[in-house]
């Protein structure tokens, strides 16, 4: 043997990172399971199965193809690395550059040599290269460069459809008992026992843990759900727990799916005549765009951009974020037995349910990172921290987004079918049965309205606060209701 490849648990592709390159006779392959890891955190059973269970199903198939494999149990990373090496003294240890600027700084210091990260589309000195050159990161403008450069949905040097944006199409509310396509279910096999048990976790059939089942997942979007992706993305429902998204962030994110896989496949079933433009557009826009955008935002935002809390934001997690039942919000109650039954919802319930009420409430930035990146099956380090910090509860003061995503009820009735059951009522904001979003909404604009005053893009909203003849009594309102969610009866 002449090299050491050490492989992350968010690595796991054979022809992407450091296995590109690999070959039997030369390379070790070490997989770790670090403590860390799987015990540190109040993790979410289903997102420490995914991740276990796939890494340890690709050390097999590594196995199959000849590898000798390492999958060793340590305290962390470094000293699961520092075991190996005091077997197979002299070797150099090479890795992929990690996705975490802890992770990196740990793998540096030990000596570990890097190759670049081409896990993403993006390069990240690249994505630097247009932040660099940017007065203010819009997502929309690198989108529409990542489209150009990559080449995708162009019409020469037009996009495809005649614009570039079909947000228009994609906002439509859930139809009425909406039932849509159905979802695989994964058949379970002893490698995923074995991690079930070891970690105490009852298994559910949701999520593939093998390189064949992420395959099956995307062939299972583009054939069945692709084409009704993009009407519906931000449509909430309690009909259909998934609509018609793809469910393969997870595979992206660990690595069993590479985005040039993903993209193909969804250029090709476009280029096929089958998929309407909104649906391709909405659905590339989140991989080369979104996705990208905020792996690179992650990296050119720095380390210390996690700890932001520029709104001041004191309170302490509220309990229904861990317990359903400890709030009578019905949007909030739904989602979070979804997350405890699946570790997922989509985009919209964490932006405009979660983070909405976490920015409303000014419950501290950094307490409810954390909690999002215990709870959810696809929440690596690169994705929550610009996705929480900036995008979810404007901690950033702007940096990353020009306004917060702060909404009423009025925005959860209209895209969902959460409110009609619900013990509150969107339209009120003041009063025993006020929808909670909406008095809260116009507290939290009441709250920061010096900051905000400053934003033009907040400035039509900050002076509807002056034709509320109510504020007052909203106010008062708004305090029984922080009091209420703090103890869990709201
Ligand atoms: Fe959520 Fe308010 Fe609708 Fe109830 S009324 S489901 S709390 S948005």
């Amino acid at each position: 043997m002449k090299r050491i490849i050490y492989l992350p648990f968010d690595h796991l592709h054979r022809n992407f990172g450091a296995l590109k390159a690999a070959d039997p006779k030369n390379d070790l392959i070490v997989l770790v399971e670090s403590a860390r890891m799987t015990t540190g955190r109040n993790w979410h059973k289903e997102r420490l199965f995914f991740l276990i269970s796939s890494a340890r199903h690709f050390a097999q198939l590594l196995e199959s193809e000849g590898f000798t494999v390492e999958y060793v149990k340590a305290a962390t990373t470094v000293d699961g690395l520092k075991s190996i090496q005091a077997k197979h003294k002299k070797l150099p240890i090479i890795c992929a550059e990690p996705s975490s600027f802890r992770q990196f700084a740990a793998l540096q210091e030990f000596g570990v040599e890097f190759f670049e990260n081409d896990f993403f589309l993006t390069p990240r000195p690249l994505f630097k290269a247009w932040a660099d050159t940017q007065k203010s990161y819009l997502m929309e403008s690198f989108y529409r460069k990542q489209r150009v450069r990559l080449n995708i949905l162009m019409a020469g040097s037009e996009p495809a459809g005649g614009t570039w944006n079909f947000d228009k199409e994609n906002r439509l509310p859930p139809p009425k008992k909406y039932e849509g396509s159905a979802y695989l279910e994964h058949k379970r096999d002893e490698i995923d026992a074995q991690v079930a048990s070891e970690i105490g976790h009852v298994m559910t059939t949701t999520w593939a843990t093998t390189r064949q089942g992420a395959l099956a997942q995307l062939k299972n979007f583009i054939d069945n759900h692709f084409g009704e992706f993009g009407p519906l993305e931000d449509a909430m429902t309690t009909d259909n727990w998934a609509l018609h998204h793809s469910l393969l962030s997870p595979y992206l994110n660990n690595g069993l799916l590479h985005p040039s896989e993903v993209i193909s496949a969804a250029v090709k079933a476009f280029d096929s005549g089958r998929i309407p433009i909104e649906s391709a557009e909405g659905f590339i826009r989140q991989i080369i765009g979104w996705r990208e955008y905020v792996n690179g935002m992650y990296w050119f935002l720095g380390p210390d951009y996690r700890e932001n809390n520029q709104l001041k934001a004191k309170r302490k997690l509220l309990p229904l974020f861990n317990d359903s039942g400890a709030t009578q919000m019905n949007c909030i109650k739904e989602t979070v037995s979804d997350i405890r039954e699946r570790a997922w919802v989509h985009h919209i319930p964490r932006l405009m349910l979660l983070s909405n009420l976490a920015l409303v409430t000014g419950t501290n930035p950094q307490e409810f990172l954390e909690w999002m990146r215990e709870v959810f099956i696809d929440a690596s380090e690169w994705v929550m921290v610009p996705n929480v910090i900036g995008m979810g509860v404007h901690a950033d003061g702007g940096q990353m987004m020009t306004k917060p995503y702060a909404a009423g009820g009025a925005y959860i009735s209209r895209m969902s079918n959460y409110c009609k059951p619900c013990v509150y009522n969107p339209k009120l904001r003041t009063g025993d049965t006020a929808c909670p979003f909406t008095t809260l909404y116009w507290d939290f604009l009441d709250r920061h309205k010096e900051t905000f005053a400053k934003n033009h893009r907040m400035s039509q909203q900050v002076f509807g606060l002056n034709r509320l003849s109510d504020l007052p009594e909203l106010k008062i309102r708004a305090q029984e209701v922080l009091k209420g969610l703090d103890d869990g009866k709201i």
